[in-house]
């Protein structure tokens, strides 16, 4: 059976959730494919996922794209090769018991009819995490990880019409769905995750290269840029992406008036790290807690200064536990801290350019009924010196101005609204240029 080893990268934002794996033509020649085919993607573990066509930019560089969810189910991350072959036989699943992940929200709106629909002609192996839509309708959406813990017959690779999916009450034991933040919810910043990525992620996962080569490897990165650039996100979409454990701290709950307080919360920090690594602590507004020793007035930010670049000498995990720094100003950090073998790697997060901002706007715009008259390309045009935490609420605003044109149409006593509501609701370009002029 033909078979080839291609590497992994990322998902089109608008894959996200679509179980497709995009291979260039040449590929799909070679292992005799059409687009909608199912292909057996395997990493650590094997998984399927439905053929579709890359983007020409793509070709010839023997690269496969699939979303997290995918890169999950196979046990790979971005940058790592896989063997993509293709299957003797699709297999339609009879019957498919989907559990909810642990950490499901029990005020999240799941529509499981919706969910269900969407599902139809889904690739999926057992034991898979499989995405469901959550969140009201109209808003911005939440991809939420369900299990299919038992599937029916046990070679099933797809869901049909015909397959009865089940969703059990029950969560699925350890299974987390909920708070993954991946690479593919990062708009922009390419470059940037990119060092990321070899800062972290790299000696992270492959320690043996940094021992073999005689290098050490960091054990603090300091993130800087103004707020909403998304440093917090890349902390998170790293350390879900390399499995690793994640601590989020903010500098000024660290800050404590009571004696010796403080420096106890550090050391659990670093304890809780070290116990669960490989594990990144992440301290949000670090020149709170770190200031320019000349600036300190109070003698507990003295201490706490002290004690964390006691922890971060003390560290001897060999890259398996980093700590991210994120601040607003780089010039408010303790130069103490950026010495070698502290915080040591910087990594600018600016401002994002017109191409980035268009990013962010699908990504969260993904999932929206967007009306044929909205234009991505535009908006981003039109929204210079935005952040994506700007952006983020001005898509928001926007399906909110979208939804009070609905409001009088909707009967707020009914207990669930007529799908045929639902169904006309789009948000249209007016609604973005309104959001924007608020
Ligand atoms: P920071 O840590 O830099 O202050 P965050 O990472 O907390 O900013 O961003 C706040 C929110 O803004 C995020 O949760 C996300 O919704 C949005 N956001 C910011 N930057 C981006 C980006 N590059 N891509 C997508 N969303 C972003």
């Amino acid at each position: 059976m033909p078979e080839i080893y291609l590497k992994v990268d990322s998902a089109y934002p608008e894959d996200q959730g679509a179980g497709k794996a995009r291979l260039d033509p040449d590929t799909m020649l070679q292992l005799r494919l059409s687009p909608g085919d199912l292909v057996l993607i395997e990493g650590k573990r094997p998984t399927v996922a439905k053929v579709w066509r890359a983007m020409v930019n793509d070709w010839h560089q023997g690269k496969v794209r699939i979303d997290n969810f995918t890169r999950l189910n196979t046990g790979a991350s971005i940058g790592d090769r896989v063997k993509i072959r293709t299957l003797d036989e699709e297999v339609e699943a009879k019957r498919v018991v989907l559990a909810p992940p642990e950490d499901l929200p029990k005020q999240l709106p799941i529509n499981f009819s919706n969910a269900v629909n969407k599902l139809i002609d889904f690739p999926v192996m057992k034991n898979d995490s499989v995405p469901i839509q959550a969140g009201l309708p109209f808003m911005q959406p939440q991809l939420v990880a369900f299990k299919a813990v038992m599937i029916e017959p046990e070679n099933a690779v797809i869901i049909t019409r015909n397959t009865k999916i089940e969703f059990s009450e029950k969560p699925a034991a350890g299974f987390e769905g909920v708070k993954r933040i991946s690479y593919e919810d990062i708009g922009g910043l390419k470059g940037e995750l990119q060092r990321v990525r070899e800062t972290i992620e790299l000696p992270m996962r492959h320690p043996e290269i940094f021992r073999k080569l005689g290098i050490e490897p960091p054990k603090g990165v300091l993130l800087y840029g103004p707020p909403g650039t998304g440093k917090t996100l890349i902390a998170k979409a790293v350390a879900s992406e390399s499995g690793a454990h994640f601590i989020s701290i903010a500098g000024p709950e660290v800050i404590s008036k009571y004696y010796g307080e403080s420096e106890q919360r550090l050391r659990e920090v670093f304890e809780e790290a070290r116990q669960n690594a490989p594990a990144i602590i992440f301290i949000d507004e670090l020149d709170s807690i770190a200031p320019r020793r000349e600036e300190v007035t109070g003698e507990v930010e003295r201490r706490v200064v002290a004690q964390l670049l006691t922890m971060m000498d003390g560290l001897e995990e060999r890259g398996q536990v980093v700590v991210i720094g994120a601040t607003n100003r780089l010039d408010a950090i303790d130069p103490a801290l950026r010495r070698p073998g502290r915080f040591d790697r910087e990594i600018e997060i600016g401002v994002p350019p017109e191409d980035d901002r268009a990013q962010v706007l699908q990504i969260h715009t993904r999932g929206m009924p967007l009306a044929d008259d909205v234009d991505i390309g535009y908006i981003a045009q039109q929204t210079h010196g935005f952040v994506g935490a700007d952006l983020a609420a001005l898509a928001r605003e926007a399906a909110i101005k979208a939804l009070r044109r609905y409001l009088p149409e909707i009967d707020m006593e009914a207990e669930e609204i007529p799908p045929e509501t639902l169904e006309k609701m789009e948000v249209v370009s007016k609604d973005f240029r309104e959001a924007l002029r608020d």
